[in-house]
Formats: C-alpha cells, sequence, structure tokens
C-alpha cells in the first residue's frame, strides 16, 4: 500500500516512506546521476503497475500454485512445554518454495521486470540464497539471470554454485578487492549501468536505494498478512510478540508490516557473533551509528576509518554491516526493538528446534529461535510468533564439521 495519502489520523509510520524514499532520515538514494534516472523509472513503474488488475492476480496465482503459500502457522507445544515460559508460535517461512522467504521478493522483482519487458535480470549474491532464489524466478518467467559473486564465496559456497547452474543462471565471478558481497554489489551495479533499458537490477533485501526497501517490502508484506489472520483465527488473539531475524532487513519487514498499528511487540534480532567487539559480529542497530553505504542512509557498522567494518556471524545471510533504512527508523523511533543472539546460542536454539519439534531451522532463523528462548522466560504468560524464515538443509554439513560433537546431546 504506498502512497498512501498522508492522514493526519495515522500513525506516521504508517505512510513511509516519502517520495524521495526517506523513513525519517533514514533511506534516501545517494547514487550517480545515472543511476538516479534508472531508480526514478522502476519506482514509476512499480506503482504504476503494482495496483494493476493483471499484476496483482497473476502474482496471487504464483504465490499459490508455484510458491505454496499460504504457508502455515504452526504452535511448538513441545518446545513451550519444554522451557516452561511463553508460548511459541511458527511462521513456517521454511515451507516456502525454494525453501526460504527470498522468493517472495524475487517473484515479485522478476514479474515486474516482465511487465517492463526487461530481458535480464541482474544481482549480486552473497552466500549464493539470493542467487538461489532469483535463479529460480528467472527460469520461472524464462529470462535470462547474471548472478555476480565473490569468488571466494564461490568457492566456500559450491551447493548454491550448482543450484544457480542447474536453474540456467550464469555466475560471474567477482575476482577484485576482498572477492566477496561488497565487490560482487559493485560489480552487479555496473552491469546492470552497462545495460540499463532492457536489464533489472534484483536487490536482494529492503537495502540499497529507493524504491529497493519500499518495493521488496511491499513483495514481502504477504507473511504478515496471512501470520496476522492466522495467529488471530487460530488463538482469538494478537501475539504478544513478533519475532525476526535481521540481516538487511526483509523478512523481519515482511512480517512486522502488518503489525505496526497493533499493540505489539516487534522485535528484530541481530547477530553477536563471537562478541561484542568490533568484527565478531552484525549487530547494526545496537552497535551502529548513521552512515551511507550501498546508495542508502542507515545506521552501519564502521571502522576507524568510517568505511562499513569487517563482519562476522554464524549465519552468513545476516552477516551485513548494515540494514535496512526502514528498520534504522522504527528502531530510533522507538517502535520495534533490537535483540542480539550469538553463535552459540544459535547453534543450541537449531539443536532444540530441530530435536523438540523435527524442524531444522536456517542458521538465520536460528538467531529468531535462540532470542524467542530467552524472550520466553521474561514473559511466561504471553505469546511469541517467531518468522522462520528458513530450512536448515544449507547448513546441516557446516553445522556437524564445527560443531558435531552437540549432535551427541540428549538435553535439548
Ligand atoms: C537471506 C536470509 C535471511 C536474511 O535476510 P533478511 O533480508 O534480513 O530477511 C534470513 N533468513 C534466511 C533463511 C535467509 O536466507
Amino acid at each position: 500500500m504506498p502512497n498512501r495519502p498522508a492522514s493526519p489520523s495515522l500513525p506516521a509510520h504508517r505512510t513511509q516512506p516519502d517520495a524521495k524514499g526517506f523513513f525519517g532520515k533514514f533511506g534516501g538514494a545517494f547514487i550517480p546521476p545515472q543511476l538516479q534516472q534508472q531508480m526514478d523509472e522502476i519506482n514509476h513503474a512499480y506503482h504504476r503497475i503494482c495496483r494493476s488488475h493483471d499484476f496483482v492476480r497473476e502474482l496471487r496465482s504464483i504465490r499459490t500454485h508455484f510458491q505454496g503459500r499460504p504457508t502455515p502457522v504452526y504452535y511448538c507445544k513441545n518446545l513451550s512445554d519444554a522451557i516452561d515460559g511463553a508460548r511459541i508460535y511458527l511462521k513456517r517461512e521454511d515451507l516456502n518454495h525454494t525453501g526460504a522467504h527470498k522468493l517472495n521478493h524475487c517473484m515479485g522483482e522478476a514479474l515486474l521486470a516482465k511487465f517492463l519487458g526487461k530481458k535480464k535480470l541482474i544481482a549480486e549474491t552473497g552466500a549464493g540464497q539470493h542467487g538461489v532464489a532469483l535463479a529460480t524466478a528467472g527460469a520461472y518467467f524464462s529470462i535470462p539471470v547474471e548472478i555476480h559473486m565473490g569468488a571466494i564465496d564461490i568457492a566456500k559456497q559450491h551447493p548454491n554454485v550448482v543450484r544457480m547452474k542447474i536453474l540456467g543462471a550464469t555466475v560471474v565471478p567477482v575476482t577484485f578487492g576482498a572477492q566477496t558481497l561488497k565487490e560482487a554489489v559493485d560489480s552487479a551495479f555496473q552491469a546492470y549501468l552497462a545495460d540499463p533499458v532492457s536489464s533489472m537490477y534484483c536487490i536482494g533485501s529492503v537495502v540499497g536505494p529507493h524504491p529497493f526497501p519500499l518495493m521488496v517490502r511491499e513483495f514481502q508484506r504477504v507473511v504478515g498478512i496471512e501470520a496476522r489472520e492466522q495467529f488471530l483465527e487460530m488463538t482469538g488473539e494478537l501475539p504478544g510478540n513478533v519475532v525476526a531475524c535481521v540481516g538487511g532487513g526483509s523478512n523481519a519487514m515482511g512480517i512486522f508490516a502488518a503489525f505496526l498499528d497493533d499493540p505489539v511487540r516487534l522485535h528484530g534480532v541481530e547477530p553477536l557473533g563471537r562478541g561484542q567487539q568490533l568484527g565478531e559480529h552484525a549487530a547494526t542497530l545496537t552497535y551502529g551509528e548513521e552512515g551511507v553505504m550501498h546508495g542508502f542512509n542507515s545506521i552501519m557498522l564502521k571502522d576507524a576509518k568510517g568505511e562499513p567494518a569487517p563482519v562476522h556471524s554464524v549465519a552468513s545471510g545476516l552477516d551485513y554491516p548494515s540494514v535496512g533504512p526502514e528498520h534504522a527508523y522504527l528502531h530510533r523511533s522507538g517502535r520495534t526493538i533490537a535483540g542480539t543472539a550469538t553463535d552459540a546460542e544459535t547453534i543450541e536454539a537449531f539443536f532444540r528446534l530441530s530435536r523438540r519439534e523435527g524442524i531444522i531451522p536456517a542458521l538465520e532463523s536460528a538467531h529468531a529461535v535462540a532470542y524467542a528462548l530467552k524472550l520466553a522466560k521474561q514473559c511466561p504468560d504471553e505469546s511469541i510468533l517467531i518468522n522462520l524464515s528458513g530450512r536448515g538443509d544449507k547448513d546441516i554439513d557446516f553445522v556437524m564439521e564445527q560443531y558435531g560433537a552437540l549432535a551427541e546431546r540428549t538435553d535439548y
């Protein structure tokens, strides 16, 4: 529901962002003039097309017949009984086709590209999750996909590279600089700028210049709309708390968006990694400061020179030194709560959910579970709805290699 007319009777966050893409002072578009023209065109096209009957109908049909939506809300009775705290529920985005929430915005972005007559989809990927989701969307729409990926990440994320190739995407190795995500972004932007008329840049989260934070949130909003309705139907009331992990922040914004006007506490969980020292975590909202990166103003983790700091998380989908501008706005205005979970807490939660419920979570999502387990002790009479953003199949080899001994424990 972008571009809703401002109304004094509505809380301010309902009308965000403004016409220039600002959520309060966060967001905007800090980009070269040539790129600004492309962003203006995408923005214009999005606002025109997203309300058209054909677009809405096709996206709805894709969600039902291809993605398998709606995904269920599930009450974790075993886990809730075991911890003797708040009642814990999951929004099962791990059951979305391809096993995570990312396909929600990739199908939306690719459908927009189809309506615009684009001939190629371009994106960067870090761990490969966004690349796989976009390659899936490209196969569905028969639009060629070009994924830029750091050479180091290509070596580390072999299964996802293979998936992208099977799905027909071209993987472009990026061999300059540190050869990871940041260089992949630069390389993908260069490729897009070389051919902006026939290609479309598809960002992987609620980050980047306007209109991407708005667009990606709107494509993810389906998660929150479904979850709110399903939870009400299941329990007769709203959840006391909604918890989601935050890397760039797309799965969190998707579920938060439907609860912003409700008396529901919204918790965004960032990775505390190995500890509080700079370089050991990616807890941007807790430890970061205002700054511009990747074309938008937000909260970021900076090194001594003011450049994006190195970050760490056991979940590669969360190790980003900034956060979507709407999260920065909602947190600094007091509407959302920033929480953290360490690597160790996350691995423990990964095993607890697997053992108690038969659900292996993605390590990203396990951060939200770990935080919810801590929160559950503080509010034993309440309910907690976790956005389980993805399934953990991609993480099982890593977990057993690094933490195999924990699989021997029987006391989860
Ligand atoms: C990529 C990813 C995330 C982090 O992305 P957000 O934009 O912060 O949601 C979280 N969970 C899973 C399973 C992912 O693949």
